[in-house]
């Protein structure tokens, strides 16, 4: 699938649920999400069939995400039913790690491809504050259980936060040079709730290769940049999405837990796809990949995301 622009669109990002077992400052409210009821979210039959619509008009990517994709009973199995789609290349997950200590060899076996996992801080306090409660050790549990079950290579994901990781930078780092990991900094986006965090809380990337000028371009890691630290098994990932827009490369549809399907994660339009099957739903992904912006607008710490969504109801 082409959009109007010319870029094709092979990775297809799909919410499980808008829940959370942590509440992340920057991505959704202190009393978490609203629920939706079981039925205003899709089942697994309805994610599975899009799924493979989508597939047989060349996305070869899917990644689960939320909310946290691994607090949806029964997710394992519909891993099992994704990864059995014939022309897909890659099943990937995002997840903040907690669960992973039960459900990693479950994961693996199922056939997931990939995991990322969010990791914002090396501090149990610090690590307790952002995620409002969250305990770093099950966190760095979860690592080490998807290291165990053969997941290579990890990708952690830490969002900079200006004023509160930004002195971390060289020791989330570090983690790179033992072991083959990427340690992927991504830029702080202001949707949905984060109106708490002060100007300060948005530095670019760019701090990172100022606190760090040992690092060496790695080449091209998709939407990241990619260095590596002298000598280093694994690698830094730089995600700008506000000082550096990759709009211009952007492969990407994202499906939200009830049913919508979003051109742009920064833009208001959803199109709906629930009830459609067959044609309708071939043309209705068509139509969401038609709508594409060009480019999600000046987004930066003054202006914010036009999404109406919080982050854990998009799924980052
Ligand atoms: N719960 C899973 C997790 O935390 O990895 C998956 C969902 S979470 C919404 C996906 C990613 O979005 C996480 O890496 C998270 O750090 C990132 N994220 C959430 N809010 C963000 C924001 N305001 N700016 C940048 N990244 C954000
Ligand atoms: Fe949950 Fe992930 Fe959002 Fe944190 S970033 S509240 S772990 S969905």
């Amino acid at each position: 699938m082409k959009d109007t622009l010319g870029r094709e669109i092979t990775y297809l990002r799909i919410s499980l649920t808008d829940l959370c077992n942590l509440r992340c400052a920057y991505c959704m409210p202190p009393e978490g999400a609203k629920k939706l009821e079981h039925r205003d979210i899709l089942s697994f039959e309805e994610i599975e069939e899009i799924a493979r619509a989508a597939v047989s008009l060349g996305v070869r990517k899917i990644r689960l995400t939320g909310g946290e994709p691994l607090v949806r009973r029964g997710m394992v199995d519909l891993c099992r039913r994704l990864r059995d789609i014939p022309a897909l290349d890659e099943l990937a997950l995002t997840t903040n790690g907690l669960l992973l200590p039960e459900m990693a060899a479950d994961l693996k076996a199922a056939g997931v491809d990939r995991v990322n996992i969010s990791l914002d801080t090396l501090d149990p306090d610090k690590y307790r504050r952002i995620t409002r409660g969250g305990s770093l050790e099950r966190a760095l549990a979860g690592i080490q259980a998807a290291k165990d079950a053969g997941f290579a290579p990890l990708k952690l994901n830490c969002v900079l936060i200006g004023g509160f990781n930004d002195d971390e930078i060289a020791d989330l780092a570090e983690l790179t040079v033992e072991e083959p990991v990427e340690v992927r900094f991504i830029e702080f986006m202001p949707i949905g709730g984060t109106d708490g965090f002060g100007p300060e809380a948005y530095l670019p990337c760019e701090a990172v290769l100022e606190r760090l000028p040992q690092l060496v371009p790695a080449g091209d890691g998709g939407v990241a940049e990619r260095y590596r630290l002298p000598g280093a098994a694994g690698t830094v990932g730089l995600i700008r999405p506000l000082s550096h827009s990759f709009c211009g490369r952007c492969d990407r549809l994202r499906l939200t837990a009830d049913g919508q399907l979003k051109p742009c994660l920064h833009s208001r339009e959803e199109l709906p796809v629930r009830g459609l099957h067959g044609e309708d739903l071939l043309r209705q992904l068509e139509r969401a990949v038609r709508h594409k912006p060009a480019c999600h607008g000046e987004l930066s710490a003054s202006s914010r995301s036009r999404s109406v969504r919080d982050m854990n109801q998009i799924g980052g």
